[in-house]
C-alpha cells in the first residue's frame, strides 16, 4: 500500500485530489487542521488532524505512515484576506510549509507535489503567463505560495528534495458524482457565489468592478475544473516517481472567461436569472490571469477535458444542489 501524505486534503481540492489518488491505486493520508476543511470531505483514506506548525504531530505521522510522497495543499488562499492580514500568510503558508518540508526531508520522504498560484506572476498587462513569466507578486497570498517554491529549489540543492510544482489558475467545478465538492466560510469564490445568488441562499452577486481594461470591462480568469486540476497531481506523482526531475507546470488551460461570462453560463446551465449589483474593485485583483503554457500537457500528458465552463458550472450545480458537509 503506498501512502500519499495529502495536507489540506480536508478542503476543497485537497479532497478531490484524495478521491483521484485513491482511485490511481495510493492511499491518501489527509493531514489537515480543519480551520478552513471539513472532516465530512475525508472519504478516501485515514485522517489525521493536525496543524502545519507541529513539528512533533507531522514527524509522528511521517513514521506512522511512511509516505512514499507528500502532496501540499494546506494554506490560507484568499487574496482580500492576505492583503488586510499578511502575517497570517507568511506565518501559516511559509511558516507552516517550512516546518513539514524539513519534516518531510527528515523522514526521508523526497518527493514533493506543491499547490502553487499564478498569484505568483503579478500584473502582466494582459501576456500570456507561461512558467518562464517573472513572478512580482502583488499580494501576500502570492508572495507566500513564491516563498514556498524558493524553499523548495534551496531543499534540493542541499538534501536532494525533487518537487513539482503546480500554478493553479481559478479552479472551479466539482465532482460529478457529488461526492465531495467546494464549501467554504465564508466563501469567496466567484461561482459558488453566483450559484449561491441564483437560489437564493445569499444576496445578490457583488460584481467586483466593470471598469477593467476587458471586453465587458469585467476581470477575466483562466478557470479549470477542479477534476482535472487533481489529475494533473496524481500525473505529477507519476513524474517524480520515473525520476524525472523537478519541475514548474502552469495548471490554466488559455481559454480566460470574464465575470459577466461565467454569470452568463451558470444563467444558462440553471435556466434562472442571477441577481447581481456593481461594487468597486476588490483590493489585490489582475485584470486578466490566463496561462499561455501547453507545458503540463506536452510534458506531463494532462490533458484538461472538463474545463469548459458548460461542464464546470453543471457539475458546481449539481454539487451545489444536493452536497454540503456539516463538520
Ligand atoms: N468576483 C466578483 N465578485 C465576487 C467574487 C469574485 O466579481 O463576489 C470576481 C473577482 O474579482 C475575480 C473573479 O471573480 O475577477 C474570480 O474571483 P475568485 O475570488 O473566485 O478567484 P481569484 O481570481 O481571486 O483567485
Amino acid at each position: 500500500m503506498t501512502h500519499i501524505l495529502v495536507t489540506g486534503g480536508a478542503g476543497y481540492i485537497g479532497s478531490h485530489a484524495c478521491k483521484a489518488l485513491k482511485k490511481a491505486g495510493f492511499t491518501p493520508v489527509v493531514y489537515d487542521n480543519l480551520v478552513t476543511g471539513w472532516k465530512d470531505a475525508v472519504k478516501f483514506g485515514p485522517f489525521e488532524q493536525g496543524d502545519l506548525a507541529d513539528r512533533a504531530r507531522l514527524d509522528q505521522v511521517f513514521a506512522k505512515y511512511q509516505p512514499a510522497a507528500v502532496v501540499h495543499f494546506a494554506a490560507l488562499s484568499q487574496v482580500g484576506e492576505a492583503m488586510s492580514q499578511p502575517g497570517r500568510y507568511w506565518a501559516n503558508n511559509v511558516g507552516g510549509s517550512l516546518n513539514l518540508i524539513e519534516a518531510s526531508v527528515a523522514a526521508g520522504c523526497l518527493d514533493f507535489v506543491f499547490s502553487s498560484t499564478c498569484a505568483t506572476y503579478g500584473e502582466h498587462d494582459n501576456v500570456v503567463l507561461d512558467e518562464n513569466t517573472p513572478q512580482h507578486p502583488l499580494n501576500a497570498y502570492g508572495a507566500s505560495k513564491r516563498a514556498v517554491e524558493d524553499i523548495l529549489k534551496d531543499f534540493e540543492a542541499a538534501y536532494g528534495l525533487r518537487s513539482v510544482i503546480f500554478r493553479y489558475f481559478n479552479v472551479a467545478g466539482a465532482d460529478p458524482d457529488a461526492e465531495v465538492g467546494e464549501f467554504h466560510r465564508p466563501e469567496t469564490h466567484l461561482v459558488p457565489l453566483v450559484l449561491d445568488a441564483i437560489d437564493g441562499k445569499r444576496d445578490a452577486l457583488t460584481v467586483f468592478g466593470t471598469d477593467y481594461d476587458t471586453p465587458d470591462g469585467t476581470c477575466i480568469r483562466d478557470y479549470v475544473h477542479v477534476c482535472d486540476l487533481v489529475d494533473a497531481h496524481v500525473l505529477g506523482l507519476k513524474w517524480l516517481q520515473d525520476d524525472k526531475g523537478s519541475r514548474v507546470f502552469n495548471l490554466g488551460t488559455g481559454s480566460g472567461f470574464s465575470v459577466r461570462e461565467v454569470m452568463d453560463q451558470s444563467r444558462s446551465v440553471t435556466n434562472r436569472e442571477v441577481p447581481f449589483n456593481i461594487g468597486p474593485r476588490r483590493a489585490g485583483d489582475c485584470t486578466k490571469l490566463v496561462s499561455g503554457s501547453t507545458r503540463a500537457e506536452v510534458e506531463l500528458g494532462w490533458e484538461p477535458s472538463r474545463s469548459t465552463l458548460d461542464i464546470m458550472i453543471r457539475d458546481a450545480w449539481g454539487w451545489h444542489q444536493t452536497g454540503h458537509y456539516e463538520s
